[in-house]
């Protein structure tokens, strides 16, 4: 656990390392709570640097911006994955960086994400490492087809994966990864996916928002509702499994946790990313404290606030010019918050906003 540090008052400046629609949120939630937040990002015009006090527009390896962003700020978190692990020990060279470098360094890359679910007894689909066509086709071999081969690094939204059914040649999956090492999982059956995002403090006192369940298209998140259709008991081994893996890394901020649900009923760890995450992005709307405001409260060591959800929701991304052209019908519905990020570019599938519909609270168990 982090020495015990003094809370950050309201009125510091918190140093954002990326400037995606996390940020812009998360910036959001800390001018609520009276602070200010410096971006850096590599983006000239950035969604959270809209929202923000100050922006840093340099490339996230520029070490001489990134001391200078240092020297600015009383403490620092970032919202984007991909940042190189040798930038953010700089900054944690000069104030606390929250959550710790350490963590990304696991969740960024999937041979160590997954290594680490397994060795602290989280289950996962059966995996292996590859680096060759050799070692590809051996692992094809034990863990069986259908498969996934994925890149150990750099995917998001499911890029850098590619499914090997009976008929895939295995010599063209390794030339579509384009990756020096990969991971070759199980495909699961699943009758779910489910993600879990928990809350943790500068003094290890935890939160999690009641589980989502997740609707992916081509692998990219389309939609997530909550309650999640789960019996209460797994709804409880999925918060502890969430737990286990925050309080195991020393999480100070959100960790966010994928999960499968197997047809036999078991939970399989997939991934996880320790800031917010948009299977959460419901809790705005529908929860005491949102994922954002606990990311902020956390990062700046104070107190934690309830997770309770008020009602239940289903949450929408809209993704592409069509999706955010809709803008006006969500509004003509008084149950819809609309949420939109701000960017002038809606190319095809990029995240452009949401939208949550709330409903009353429900609180069955569906199985
Ligand atoms: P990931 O980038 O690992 O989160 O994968 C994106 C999405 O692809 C997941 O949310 C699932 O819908 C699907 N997927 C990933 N891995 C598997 C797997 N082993 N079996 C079945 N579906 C998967």
């Amino acid at each position: 656990m982090e020495k015990a540090a003094l809370p950050v008052p309201p009125g510091s400046i918190i140093g954002i390392v990326g400037g995606g629609q996390l940020g812009r949120m998360a910036a959001m939630a800390a001018a609520r709570l009276g602070y200010r937040c410096h971006i850096f990002t590599p983006d000239t015009d950035s969604p959270a640097a809209h929202v923000a006090m100050t922006k840093t527009v340099a490339s996230y390896d520029d070490m001489h911006a990134l001391r200078a962003f240092a020297a600015q700020i009383d403490v620092a978190t970032f919202e984007f994955e991909n940042i190189p692990i040798e930038s953010l020990r700089l900054v944690a060279e000069q104030i606390p960086v929250r959550p710790s470098w350490k963590i990304l360094k696991v969740a960024q890359d999937r041979v160590r994400e997954k290594t680490f679910f397994n060795t602290i007894g989280l289950k996962t689909a059966p995996w292996r490492r590859v680096f060759d066509k050799a070692s590809l086709a051996q692992a094809v071999a034990e863990v069986g087809r259908p498969a996934i081969l994925k890149t150990a690094r750099f995917g998001y939204d499911g890029k850098g994966q590619i499914l090997i059914d009976d008929s895939t040649p295995l010599e063209d999956a390794w030339h579509c990864i384009d990756s020096e090492v990969g991971v070759v999982e199980a495909f699961v059956d699943f009758t779910r996916e489910l993600s879990v995002i928990v809350a943790r403090g500068v003094d290890g006192a935890w939160t999690a928002f009641d589980p989502a369940e997740n609707h992916h298209t081509n692998s990219v998140l389309q939609m997530s509702q909550v309650p999640a259709r789960i019996h209460s008991r797994m709804a409880v081994s999925a918060v502890e499994a969430g737990r286990h893996a925050a309080e195991v890394l020393d999480v100070v901020g959100i960790l966010a946790v994928e999960m499968f649900v197997t047809r036999e009923g078991n939970l399989l760890m997939n991934e996880m990313a320790p800031r917010p995450h948009n299977s959460g992005h419901w809790t705005l709307d529908a929860c005491v404290t949102d994922q954002f405001e606990q990311f902020i409260r956390a990062v700046c060591g104070l107190p934690l606030g309830s997770p309770a959800r008020y009602c239940d929701a289903e949450m929408l991304n809209l993704l592409g010019e069509e999706d955010v052209a809709r803008w006006q019908n969500i509004l003509n519905n008084p149950f819809a918050r609309l949420h939109l990020y701000g960017k002038n570019d809606a190319r095809p599938g990029r995240k452009m906003g949401h939208v949550t519909h709330l409903k009353p609270r429900t609180d069955i168990d569906q199985c």
